[in-house]
């Protein structure tokens, strides 16, 4: 497994590896990895010829008052989990390389970019479509992948693909749990023992939502209002979003039906967690 900290390092490789004919598949990561990011790189083993995960945290998605500075970060750690997966490449540039000084051009995906989480993290996805093209240039894969964990982020990068003709496959992949339910981030790595438990109203939420939907009830308010009903129970949390909304345009729907996205952010002492339930193809995905 090579490390590449510059732009040349890593076009050397693709260069020599596109020369091969051989396809390429990106994991695209903000590092301390767990078992959802794993899963990501396991796909992209299976369907590709050569694996490159990136580890960068990007200094663009966060907002000033956010976590960039204490955001969980053990490269040694990452490096020896990615080196047991078979990965081919790490990416680990600093802020400099990817933003040396007078650096100007940024990526916006206009309206899905300011819904959801983008209405409590205004930039966010700037930020991130900006990082994520820019590595797509540098990378060139065939195909990337991406948790439905961030399910908002896999809509408008997939917009940004589709809108910006760029020669790359998205493939979303399923959100992976703690045996709790809870939906595994390194952000969880915040949370103190009671907030751990607490936090496991975000997945409890969600299962009420599908328990309802299974039941056949469809009026989008009245599943909304029953799953904060369930959060405002637990003392710890606090409610950002409950949202029902259409799972390409993100426009909020009054009836749930196929290809709908029920997604949260909740915060929990001072940890913001999002997650998501979606139904494709008439089936519930969580
Ligand atoms: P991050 O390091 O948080 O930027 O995440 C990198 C990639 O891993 C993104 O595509 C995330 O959606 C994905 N990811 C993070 N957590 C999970 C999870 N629990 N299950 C599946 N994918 C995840």
């Amino acid at each position: 497994m090579e490390i590449a900290k510059t732009i040349e390092e890593v076009k050397h490789h693709v260069l020599l590896w596109k020369k091969n004919g051989l396809k390429i598949g990106f994991v695209p990561t903000m590092g301390y990895l767990h078992e959802g990011h794993l899963s990501l790189v396991r796909e992209a083993r299976k369907r590709t010829d050569r694996v490159v995960v990136s580890i960068f945290v990007n200094p663009t998605q966060f907002g000033p008052n956010e976590d960039y500075q204490v955001y969980p970060r053990d490269f040694e750690r990452d490096q020896s989990l990615l080196s047991k997966e078979g990965v081919d490449l790490i990416f680990y540039p600093s802020v400099e390389v990817m933003y040396p000084e007078g650096y100007k051009t940024y990526v916006e995906v206009k309206d899905l970019q300011d819904r959801l989480c983008g209405r409590s993290r205004p930039g966010h996805f700037r930020g991130v479509c900006t990082v994520v093209l820019k590595l797509f240039n540098i990378v060139q894969p065939e195909e990337a992948f991406f948790g439905w964990k961030d399910a908002q982020q896999v809509i408008i990068l997939q917009k940004m693909v589709e809108d910006l003709n760029l020669p790359v496959k998205i493939v979303p992949l399923p959100l992976i749990r703690d045996n709790d339910g809870l939906a595994l981030s390194s952000r969880n790595s915040y949370l103190n023992p009671e907030e751990r438990k607490a936090a496991l109203v975000l997945s409890r939420s969600l299962d009420l939502a599908a328990e309802l939907i299974k039941s056949g009830e469809k009026r989008a308010e009245v599943i909304k209002n029953r799953m904060l009903e369930l959060i405002q129970q637990e003392p710890w949390a606090r409610v950002d979003y409950v949202e029902i909304v259409d799972l390409k345009t993100l426009e909020p729907l009054e009836q749930v039906q196929d290809n709908t996205l029920i997604a949260l952010a909740v915060y929990i002492g001072r940890t913001r967690l999002i997650d998501n339930l979606r139904i494709i193809s008439g089936g519930l995905e969580k």
